[in-house]
């Protein structure tokens, strides 16, 4: 299929707004005057001489920049001994290349200019959403159990996507959409209207960013293409100086960004206890000591490795354990595990007891066996 119709069609199928077609590269518009820089060549005879000898003919464009619009000056470069010299003198000006180039900048530096004021416009709807869930979930026990389900979900989009070993796209994204209502996890929400719209909202902006990013990498192929139609169809070279003229910012959002976004701006919004385990017994590290090594372990998992005379820690080797003491726990963390994971906590404490209980026990009748009879 011809890129024109390839291009239309995609933005169409990804349900692109009419407002941002509007802004796009007018691709079919840019090949019809590609058409009649071909057709006035052929009138005055140069495409024969570019035709007759594409090696030694060498036209070629330089570009400059005057305020909004480009400057397209067609030069020459070759054997002066033939009648290609009559080319230099009297037809290096053509009258039709000036709207292509014209009309492409035009295209280029007004959607140049969409692509980045809308970046900015995403980047900062996403703020918004991550601060308002942040905010309904933060260490209020009346939102304790909504807590819980946002972190669900937020994991399920973690793992969705490392399942998929791809980018989201539309198909992919409604998929997973698709997966979390199966698993009911909105209609779980005590707070459920609210919780929906949140919901709803983080939908819409995953799907306005890949509708976004999808718009930005289409309107790039096309000015390569079109630049690349014009060189082959006029056989004039444009396309060294021209690209430098119309080459797109780097997006701040570019497809693996996008998700980073998402994950560190909302999906961190809601810590998880990934982060807070203590390594040696995978349960959460509460209360934890935190090291001069800055690893931190619960508690209970530190006295044993101090009875057992351990020294070294046992993330990074460093000969740190036997110096800590409770001043080494970090209270700061403490509340916010507290806060963030008051299930896990309290049954991490029941665990703690257990062992302290056990512990008396054996230290009052010795090695375990009750010798009461
Ligand atoms: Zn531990
Ligand atoms: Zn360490």
């Amino acid at each position: 299929m011809k890129f024109g119709k390839t291009f239309e069609k995609e933005l169409e199928e990804d349900e692109i707004p009419e407002e941002w077609i509007e802004k796009s590269i007018h691709y079919k518009p840019l090949k019809k005057s590609i058409n009649r820089v071909v057709d006035e060549m052929e009138r005055i005879g140069l495409s024969k001489h570019v035709a007759a000898d594409p090696e030694h003919c060498h036209l070629y464009y330089e570009f400059e920049r005057h305020g909004d619009s480009l400057e397209a000056r067609l030069k020459f470069e070759g054997n002066s001994d033939d009648e290609t010299e009559s080319i230099r003198s009297e037809r290096l000006k053509l009258a039709s290349d000036h709207e292509f180039f014209d009309d492409l900048y035009h295209q280029y530096t007004e959607l140049e200019q969409f692509n980045q004021s809308h970046e900015e416009e995403l980047l900062t709807k996403i703020q918004l959403l991550s601060s308002m869930i942040k905010q309904l979930t933060d260490g209020n026990n009346k939102h304790k159990s909504d807590m819980y389900l946002w972190r669900e979900i937020f994991n399920q989009y973690v793992d969705f996507k490392l399942d998929l070993k791809t980018h989201f796209n539309r198909k992919t994204f409604n998929q997973f959409v698709q997966h979390i209502t199966e698993l009911k996890l909105i209609k779980s929400f005590k707070h459920t209207k609210q919780n929906e719209k949140f919901f709803n909202k983080f939908c819409d902006l995953n799907l306005e960013l890949i509708q976004f990013l999808k718009f930005e990498k289409l309107n790039a192929i096309a000015v390569k293409k079109i630049i690349k139609k014009f060189d082959k169809h006029t056989m004039l070279q444009s396309r060294k100086n021209l690209t430098k003229m119309v080459t797109f910012h780097e997006s701040k959002l570019s497809t693996q960004s996008m998700e980073q976004i998402i994950c560190t701006d909302i999906v961190r919004v809601i810590p998880q206890l990934d982060d807070y385990l203590c390594p040696i017994c995978f349960a959460i590290a509460y209360k934890p000591v935190r090291l001069s090594c800055d690893h931190f372990f619960c508690l209970r998992c530190m006295i044993k490795l101090q009875r057992r005379g351990e020294k070294k820690c046992p993330m990074c080797r460093d000969t740190v354990v036997m110096d800590a003491t409770e001043q080494n726990i970090d209270y700061q963390l403490m509340e916010l595990m507290k806060h963030q994971f008051p299930d896990e906590v309290k049954s991490k404490k029941k665990l703690n007891d257990r062992e302290v209980t056990e512990e008396s026990l054996q230290a009052l009748y010795g090695g375990g066996q009750c010798t009461i009879v």
